[in-house]
């Protein structure tokens, strides 16, 4: 009973995520080690959660500290890394004057406030379509379920918030849509993580945006996992020239403590949510601020972000100069990559890999994805791309998994 964790694990946990191929004990830096002191390099960082690695000292001392001194307050009272965290959120999202944050636990938390706003928003204004896009991941939440495109994950739970419509996420479509008028507003993810790393196209955005504005719906992207610097930059729009109305960020901004944000940037947005409408426990937590303030502060001090930026870029380009026969494009920025294989080969990619002591993903069968620490070097990256093609013709050779 002292060991055979994974037994023990099957026997005690709802089974909703399937066989954890590993049971992990430790982690320092881009490697973690599991309970059979088995060492990995960690090339998904807790899905695109763990930007500073693991143990960073900057996220255990603030954590140690935050610890020592004061854990939990309630929202009757503020705390001061909550205060201190607001405003930095504010600063990196370049939010503005009107830039307002509401902190919870999550990505899907931060979606569901998100969605609040934009259902407030209509019901204050009339309008009741929402809009997302065809392969959207924003959440397991009723609310942010509803928004998710993948039937499987959908339709246990029917009937959701019936009045979400997905679109391609397509120029085309996205006039055809707003010319039936009605929208409350529309949730992007600047690049979709979860469907295979896929942006969607360069006018977007901007297009998105001016036709918000045109009828009064509101903008949320979607930043959960491309925000705080997995792109290269604080939030993955930032570029497109198109500010949102409302992001929302998680995943990375804790550095693994669990921590989400609802961010609203316009007037408009700012002012839905009135005292009493929404609310929280644990979020705005004075343990998770001072883990988030920690990953900004050392995004700054360490240039992390030109990191992601021109690493994301010479390892993309390494890896296409590979020329492998079975990898058709290889996509992504900064640190945020899809590798799309030819057959339907990436799960099993995912099992070579780790024998071969990398932990990478498989956002759907035919891609692999990379989502490592920002703190990865070149030689570590250059370590995978150097295994890949072994892993690769492996993953080919033992069939589908
Ligand atoms: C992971 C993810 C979520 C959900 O975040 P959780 O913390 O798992 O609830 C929402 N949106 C996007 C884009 C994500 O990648």
């Amino acid at each position: 009973m002292e060991s055979n964790w994974l037994a023990r694990y099957e026997d005690s946990m709802l089974g909703v995520f399937g066989a954890p191929s590993l049971v992990l004990a430790c982690g320092e830096g881009v490697y973690v080690e599991d309970t059979d002191g088995n060492k990995y390099m960690d090339l998904l960082g807790g899905i695109a959660v763990n930007a500073l690695g693991h143990a960073h000292p900057a996220i255990v001392q603030a954590v140690e500290k935050q610890v020592r001194t004061l854990v939990h307050a309630s929202n009757f009272f503020a705390t001061t890394p909550q205060i201190q965290l607001g405003e930095a959120l504010r600063e990196i999202v370049r939010g503005g004057a009107h830039a307002k944050v509401f902190l919870s636990n999550s990505g899907t938390e931060a979606n569901e406030a998100a969605l609040k706003i934009v259902k407030a928003h209509g019901n204050a204004t009339g309008k009741h379509r929402i809009l997302a896009l065809t392969n959207a991941f924003h959440g397991r939440s009723l609310g942010a379920l509803s928004l998710t495109h993948k039937a499987a994950y959908r339709e246990p739970f029917a009937p959701l918030i019936s009045n979400v419509e997905w679109i391609e996420p397509t120029r085309a479509a996205l006039e055809d849509a707003f010319a039936l008028g009605d929208v409350a507003g529309i949730f992007v993810e600047p690049i979709q993580g979860e469907a295979g790393v896929i942006e969607v196209p360069q006018d977007f955005l901007a297009r998105a945006r001016a036709l918000c504005d045109e009828q009064g719906a509101l903008l949320v992207a979607d930043e959960v996992q491309t925000g705080m610097g997995r792109t290269g930059k604080w939030m993955a729009h930032h570029g497109s020239g198109m500010v949102p109305d409302v992001i929302t960020l998680a995943k990375a901004l804790g550095g693994g403590v669990p921590i989400g944000a609802t961010i609203t940037l316009s007037p408009v947005a700012t002012a839905v949510l009135k005292p009493g409408m929404h609310g929280t426990t644990f979020g705005g937590n004075p343990v998770a601020a001072a883990a988030a303030l920690a990953v900004i502060h050392t995004i700054k001090s360490d240039g992390l972000l030109e990191r992601a930026r021109t690493l994301g870029e010479q390892w993309m380009q390494r890896i296409r100069a590979l020329d492998n026969p079975h990898i058709k494009q290889v996509r992504g920025r900064g640190l945020l990559i899809g590798i799309e294989l030819d057959e339907p080969r990436a799960g099993m990619a995912v099992k070579v890999a780790q024998e071969s002591g990398f932990i990478i993903n498989a956002a759907n069968p035919t891609t692999i994805r990379l989502a490592p620490p920002l703190i990865l070097t070149g030689e570590q990256a250059d370590a995978f791309t150097a295994a890949l093609p072994g892993i690769i013709a492996k993953s080919y050779s033992e069939g589908e998994l």
